[in-house]
């Protein structure tokens, strides 16, 4: 196996097999360094940063006198690159003292807080690639020939630290490989990515939007991206409503007293927004989560055991305040509304409360054709048990009720030990954003804590009060994240029944036959199918292929034989012939589409 030279932060070299993770993390350092003496060859007097090895590529930070670094200079950066790559270079390393460090950078404010933070008794390590010196972070490929096959990227602004207050460096990124065709393969993938990024898409289909100026992380939901959400909202009320639940509405805002009790102020503040103190003594919150808002509508009447499990659900906006790095479109937001539900049920009914709600959630998956995705069974750490709450014989049996439960409906699981909420097992079904982050779309949790926490119970068949255990259990999880996961998967191309426009007319002349395409749009619309008619003053190739462009699943054009016979010429989006038919043909082909919510 081919092996590679790689020096570690001390400075000592051994040799590491190529095509380990290290080793790839080495080339991406020793691509980060090559990268800083290019814009040190590059543009004399430039600033640099921090250089970083990361995840799925690599970046530098620089500062430039004027203009920044644009995105038009980054060939010419990867030419000099290349010719570094050519040279006889190789990574050295060197031990200075920091005054000779200092030196070394001279008016470089960076590289200087870079070298004073790394300094160890006086002393800081550094490599030295070619008279370019960078302070040793991390371990490098020692011969820079094997920087081959590389790309830079992007280039953005990015805090100094990333801190605001800090001036605003331009971050340039990169990713390299050791093979041709793996670079080949990540270029396509972070292409596919770009296409498939929700925020791309939902600005071209114009979807919503966010903006900072009137909040960050509170998104306006357009026309069109309101009525994905609505069908979606409409869709999930229904299939929880036949499954047993009970919606209900309460409010958003609470008295802070309820989330003391619960225990999320204590734990769970920083996520919160601050308290209104409404100055008479009432502080409300505003919630950051539904559960104690449910709570309430248990309490509200004595529960008896034949009303178990009791299912209260409700589509509940709630708000958190998430940190504005983390912010991103609607995938991650500060106002959210979550598909919510909690069930009371008794002890022994676990496992099939369990069992029921996984079967809906993967019958909702199927209807929305997600197939990509894992389960992971989250337990106590059996070796910290006092971190958990103090119940063991209820943390054995509920957790011994999840895994049976999983194993009759033949399921595959992770088992993550020591990954349990503070208050019971769960279990969490992840998925992949398009950029290939894994994330949780639905959940399962069981609670042990809030029953105890307000007091809750049920009378027996014995007649005696019980204390119920409570289910937390989203399905979609969040209008926000699950129209952003949507988006992803579908490109945009939502399938009928989910489309914001399921239809768009063109009449060959608008004179001729835009009477009868506003009849038709009538009738459709008569019969719950999103139509509209495009009037506009423009060819008809444009507007064919703007439908295609808005990824609308049919485009009707009507002209003088469709007026005669009744019928209309349909095309499907992402294809490219056009089908004669009846308009009562049409109409059956659309709504069996969208009962069945088809996706072909
Ligand atoms: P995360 O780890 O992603 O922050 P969480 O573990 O805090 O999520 P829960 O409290 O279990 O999430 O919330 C339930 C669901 O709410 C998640 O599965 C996810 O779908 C969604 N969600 C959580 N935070 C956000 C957010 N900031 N924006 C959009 N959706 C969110
Ligand atoms: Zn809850």
């Amino acid at each position: 196996m081919a092996q590679v030279a790689v020096m570690n932060v001390d400075g000592s070299v051994n040799k590491i097999d190529r095509d380990s993770k290290e080793s790839l993390d080495a080339l991406r350092q020793l691509s980060a360094l090559m990268l800083k003496a290019a814009l040190q060859k590059e543009f004399a007097g430039i600033r640099l940063g921090a250089d970083v090895a990361e995840e799925d590529g690599f970046y530098v930070d620089s500062d430039k006198d004027e203009q920044q670094v644009s995105a038009d200079e980054l060939s010419q950066l990867e030419a000099a690159i290349k010719a570094i790559a050519k040279s006889e270079a190789k990574v050295e390393f060197k031990e200075l003292s920091v005054e000779e460090a200092l030196a070394s950078v001279k008016d470089d404010p960076f590289s200087t807080e870079l070298i004073n933070e790394n300094a160890k008794d006086g002393k800081v390590a550094m490599y030295d690639l070619d008279g370019v010196l960078a302070v040793a972070n991390a371990p490098v490929l020692v011969y820079v020939n094997l920087v081959k096959n590389y790309k830079l990227l992007s280039v953005a602004g990015a805090y100094w630290k990333g801190m605001s207050s800090n001036p605003m460096l331009q971050r340039i990124y990169g990713t390299v490989f050791y093979k041709k065709d793996d670079l080949e393969a990540d270029l396509k993938a972070r292409q596919e990515a770009k296409e498939r990024d929700h925020r791309v898409i939902g600005n071209q289909l114009d979807l919503f939007f966010v903006d900072p100026k009137v909040g960050a992380g509170l998104p306006y939901w357009m026309p069109k991206g309101a009525t994905i959400r609505r069908t979606i909202e409409r869709y999930i009320i229904d299939k929880e409503l036949a499954d047993g639940y009970e919606h209900v509405y309460t409010p958003v805002l609470m008295n802070l007293d309820a989330y003391k009790t619960s225990g999320h102020w204590a734990h769970y503040r920083e996520d919160m927004f601050p308290p209104m103190d409404m100055g008479d003594g009432e502080m409300l919150e505003l919630r950051p989560m539904n559960c104690p808002s449910h709570i309430q509508v248990y309490k509200h009447h004595i529960r008896s055991y034949r009303e178990l499990p009791l299912r209260i659900a409700e589509l509940g906006m709630m708000h958190r305040y998430e940190k504005s790095g983390a912010l991103s479109g609607l995938q991650r937001v500060r106002e959210m509304t979550l598909n919510d539900g909690h069930t009371f049920v008794a002890l022994e009914q676990i496992q099939d409360e369990f069992a029921k709600i996984l079967k809906l959630i993967m019958d909702v998956y199927k209807d929305f054709d997600i197939t990509d995705y894992t389960f992971r069974l989250s337990y106590r750490d059996p070796k910290n048990t006092e971190k958990y709450f103090a119940n063991d014989e209820m943390w054995e049996r509920s957790q011994s009720m999840l895994k049976a439960a999983m194993d009759s409906l033949g399921l595959d699981y992770y088992e993550a030990e020591g990954e349990a909420a503070f208050y019971g097992p769960k279990l969490d079904i992840q998925t992949k954003t398009a950029l290939g982050n894994e994330e949780t779309m639905s959940t399962i949790q069981l609670d042990f804590m809030l029953p105890e926490k307000f007091d809750l119970h049920y009378v027996g068949e014995d007649g005696k009060q019980h204390r119920p255990v409570m289910i937390h259990r989203g399905v979609v999880g969040t209008m926000e994240r699950f129209v952003a996961y949507l988006t992803e998967i579908y490109k945009g191309a939502f399938p009928t029944w989910l489309s914001p426009e399921q239809v768009v007319i063109i009449p060959v002349s608008d004179e001729k036959h835009g009477a009868y395409a506003d009849e038709l749009a009538k009738k459709f619309k008569a019969a719950q199918i999103r139509a509209k008619v495009d009037h506009r003053n423009e060819k008809m190739g444009y507007k064919i292929r703007e439908a295609q462009t808005q990824k609308v699943p049919y485009t009707l054009v009507v002209g003088e034989d469709e007026m005669a016979n009744d019928s209309v010429s349909v095309r499907k989006y992402g294809e490219k012939d056009q089908n004669g038919m009846t308009v009562d043909a049409f109409m059956d082909e659309i709504l069996h589409d969208i009962a069945t919510y088809s996706r072909e």
